[in-house]
């Protein structure tokens, strides 16, 4: 979601300090080199995670079934997986079980990508629903969270949030962040020890992590053009204009091979359009994703057509952040030709379905913006569940236009894995294919919500059926980060939510 107007509420103190624990962000051993196409800086040389727990790298892993791209969702049979050095060296369909290989029984599938998430959200999953009020009261909820955290409890929720992801099948994360300052807005002494934060705790959790650090500049946009300066818990979001924001990512180095950074605009109530072109601009000079929340609300599109006369996508297509580098969060309340410059720019779409219904947002035109490539986030985490955003999404649009059969397995499965993983600059991950990452999700069929499942159409059962409580073996970059449903990493990981939540409380 998008948060947006000043809410008034007060502003906390000052809280300037370093990070403690950041320096802890270790890379995901033997995760190789960098995908191209992102923001480059300095990095730590990963290192192991004390007690990290994991074992050695396997060489070659038996999939019962596979799925290794078929559009239908068809599922291979017996298929080969050879890994060296955090890759996938060959796939090979139809073969005998080695002796060699460890064997996964039911389905494997690539490394799951969650395009859109707030970690710090997850304070409020169960605590907001019901009750009434709106997207904004909603959001006056959200701000009392972010006015509380400090770089040590952001650490700690995000790495116990991201340990729930990489339960669910999650490999790689855009982490949207905002909370860059002090609330108050003051500086840290290292102005990026919040980022810092979750890059470490991603290393943590053994989850690779695109921070998508976003320019926040306003505290909202009236239907008369005037941008409303940040105020109360926002103050920490902002970094004055474009060129400071600018300014302080450049000099983010975020430790580790696992993380990368990109570029965001929060929206166009957030960003004016005169400093949209330098956020574009920035991320164009790096190669790197640019994210942006778009017209999640019918709220947005009135302020922004009586303060400029055109829509939020037509805004963002005139200041060139509209490009195949670009992910459209949200794109709830499009017309006609806003669908038009969407599909002719290559920009993804990255639906919260999850979120959307939560915060009675309204149905994107999905049918209408293919072949666009979709991308699928958890947002708020209301739900912590892939497969659950990945089947709504086909399920809402048969709410909304009366048909069945808009987006099939492959097309979900390819939300969920490639699209993903290319939209947060990772192009080589996200499949069953040689040189791809290694990155395997295995699903097996022997579970209540599984079994009598057809495995020669187990994709379909997973994708409709399945949810990630049946996740069992987890490996990203060629090392077990789930093994048997348990974290490796965090093997207690519902004790250290509950712990960090009920303190941010
Ligand atoms: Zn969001």
């Amino acid at each position: 979601m998008s948060g947006g107007e000043a809410p008034g509420t007060a502003a906390g103190g000052p809280g300037p300090g370093d990070v403690p624990g950041a320096a802890s962000g270790a890379g995901l051993r033997g995760a190789g080199e960098r995908a191209s196409g992102a923001l480059d800086g300095r990095r730590a040389p990963a290192a192991r995670p004390s007690g990290a727990g994991r074992g050695p790298a396997p060489r070659r892993v038996w999939c019962e079934w596979a799925w290794t791209g078929a559009e239908d969702g068809a599922p291979d049979h017996g298929v080969l997986v050879e890994i060296s050095g955090g890759r996938i060296t060959t796939v090979a369909a139809g073969t005998r079980a080695p002796a060699d290989a460890e064997t996964l029984t039911g389905l494997t599938l690539p490394g799951l990508a969650n395009a859109h998430s707030h970690a710090f959200h997850r304070a409020l999953r169960g605590r907001t629903h019901t009750g009434g009020g709106s997207f904004w009261t909603w959001r006056e909820a959200m701000y009392r969270v972010a006015d509380r955290l400090d770089p040590d409890t952001y650490l700690r929720l995000a790495r116990a949030a991201y340990a729930e992801m990489a339960l669910a099948g999650v490999t790689c994360v855009g982490e949207f962040h905002y909370l860059h300052h002090a609330p108050g807005g003051s500086r840290y002494a290292d102005p990026n020890a919040m980022g810092a934060a979750l890059v470490a705790a991603a290393a943590d959790a053994g989850v690779r992590i695109t921070l998508l650090d976003v320019c926040y500049l306003s505290g909202g946009l009236d239907d008369r053009g005037a941008h409303r300066p940040l105020d109360g818990p926002q103050r920490r979001f902002g970094d004055g204009d474009a060129a400071g924001w600018a300014e302080r990512v450049a000099r983010f180095a975020p430790a580790g091979d696992h993380a990368l950074v990109g570029a965001a605009a929060h929206s166009v109530r957030a960003v004016p359009a005169a400093q949209l072109p330098d956020v574009a601009a920035f991320a164009a000079d790096r190669d790197a994703p640019l994210h942006v929340h778009v017209s999640e609300q019918p709220a947005e599109n009135t302020a922004c057509l009586g303060a400029y006369g055109r829509t939020p996508t037509r805004v963002l297509s005139d200041a060139g952040a509209l490009t195949p580098r670009t992910s459209l969060v949200h794109a709830t309340h499009l017309t006609d030709d806003d669908v038009g410059a969407v599909r002719l720019s290559g920009a993804t779409v990255c639906l919260c379905p999850t979120t959307e219904r939560d915060l009675a947002d309204g149905l994107p035109r999905t049918g209408d913006l293919l072949p666009a490539p979709l991308s699928l986030g958890t947002d708020q985490h209301a739900q912590l569940d892939l497969f659950e955003e990945a089947r709504a999404v086909e399920l809402h649009e048969r709410l909304r236009t009366h048909r069945r059969g808009t987006l099939g397995t492959g097309a979900l499965l390819r939300a969920a894995t490639a699209h993903g993983h290319a939209s947060l600059g990772w192009a080589d991950a996200g499949a069953l294919r040689a040189g791809a990452r290694a990155d395997l999700v295995n699903v097996p069929l022997d579970g209540v919500r599984l079994a009598g499942a057809d495995p020669a159409r187990a994709a379909d059962a997973v994708v409709f059926a399945g949810s990630a409580a049946d996740v069992r073996h987890v490996m990203a970059d060629g090392r077990w980060t789930v093994r048997d449903g348990v974290h490796a990493l965090v093997p207690d990981t519902a004790r250290e939510l509950d712990t960090v939540i009920k303190e941010i409380h």
